[in-house]
């Protein structure tokens, strides 16, 4: 049994990997298609303090010092997470199973760990036009090259109106398009509303014709994040919490994934990146709240590794 599966390969579970690895743990890394992730996306990596040059680049040296610790890095892709006493309960003929600890399914093995970390990512959703000009879904990443012109920003929520007020002072004008109405909360927009270079448009569709009028396209219509192989795990959760409602379980659960598809953690009684069931942990940017940059899902990583290193540590000193 291993100590930690990482479920991702980017910087989060990179990250993650060499604390863990560094903490004396035997950890394994499963990712399904490339190793650093969305690091292999930016050419030039400008926000990362004491780093210059590109993601790719980072995520190599990131790879080789968690090697270097311990860590396994496989490829495979992981379709389902269970809880091995779970499973038991409900067929004990499984004596095959371990008495506790997870179930992770990659392709067609299993694996068994005592702890799950979940940082499989979340991507953004892609606008489906064709377009002349640059396309950016990262305000923080590329503002730079929007300096000066003229931009459009799509999207109407929370999550776009904060990106919009981060580009509004480096850019010539700024346009909202939004198909609906504009949803982000007052304060949101009021602060828009004080930049006199900024414009609403709502009720309109983002096509080809009106978005090539801009100089530089930001899209922000939301994220998708990517842990559906915790489906089962859910289910059990929320079952458990509905069954509280008739009073057959005392036990207090929540949600392990928010109704975007994010993972919770952190409810009352449980350390910052642990979901609701234990031994169950998430960082980087699926988790719920996530800022979304490299920095944040590199610490975020290593925070989650160091509460998988208690409760690892602790789990030891019980049996
Ligand atoms: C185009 C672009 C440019 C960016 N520019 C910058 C920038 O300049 N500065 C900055 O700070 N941030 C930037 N970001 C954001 C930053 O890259 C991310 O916030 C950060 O890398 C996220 O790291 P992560 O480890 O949480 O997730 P990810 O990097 O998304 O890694 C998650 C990994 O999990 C894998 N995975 C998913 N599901 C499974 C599964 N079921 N089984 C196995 N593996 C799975 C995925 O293949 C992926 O490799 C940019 C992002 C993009 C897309």
């Amino acid at each position: 049994m291993l100590d930690a599966v990482i479920i991702g390969g980017g910087a989060a579970a990179l990250s993650a990997a060499l604390y863990l690895s560094r903490g004396g743990k035997k950890v394994e890394v499963f990712e399904r298609n490339q190793i650093g992730g969305d690091l292999g996306q930016i050419p030039e990596l400008e926000n990362y303090p004491g780093y210059q040059g590109s993601g790719e680049g980072l995520a190599k040296v990131m790879r080789e010092q968690a090697e270097q610790a311990g860590a396994k890095i496989s490829y495979g892709e992981c379709h389902r997470v269970e809880d091995c006493a779970e499973l038991r309960k409900e067929d004990p003929e499984r004596t095959d199973l371990p008495e506790r600890g997870f179930y992770v399914s990659i392709d067609d093995e299993v694996v068994y760990a005592k702890s799950v970390l979940v940082a499989c990512g979340a991507e953004s959703r892609r606008l489906d036009v064709e377009l002349n000009v640059p396309v950016s879904y990262c305000a923080l990443c590329d503002g730079e090259l929007a300096k000066d012109k003229k931009v459009a920003v799509v999207g109407g929520a929370n999550s776009a109106v904060q990106e919009a007020l981060y580009l509004a002072p480096m850019v010539k004008e700024l346009t909202v398009i939004t198909h609906s109405r504009l949803k982000a909360g007052p304060v949101l927009q009021e602060r828009l509303r004080q930049h006199d270079n900024v414009k609403v448009l709502e009720n309109l569709e983002a096509t080809a014709e009106l978005l090539n009028k801009f100089e530089h396209v930001f899209v922000f219509i939301g994220k998708e994040p990517k842990a559906g192989f915790l489906q089962e795990l859910q289910r059990r959760h929320v079952v458990k919490k509905d069954a509280k409602f008739f009073g057959l379980e005392i036990i207090k659960e929540v949600e392990l994934i928010d109704e975007d598809g994010y993972i919770i953690t952190g409810a009352k009684g449980k350390s910052e990146h642990e979901t609701a069931q234990t031994g169950l942990y998430a960082a980087g940017d699926i988790r719920q709240g996530a800022v979304c940059q490299v920095i944040t899902a590199a610490g975020d990583g290593a925070a989650a590794a160091i509460e998988m290193l208690e409760f690892l540590n602790g789990a030891e000193s019980v049996s």
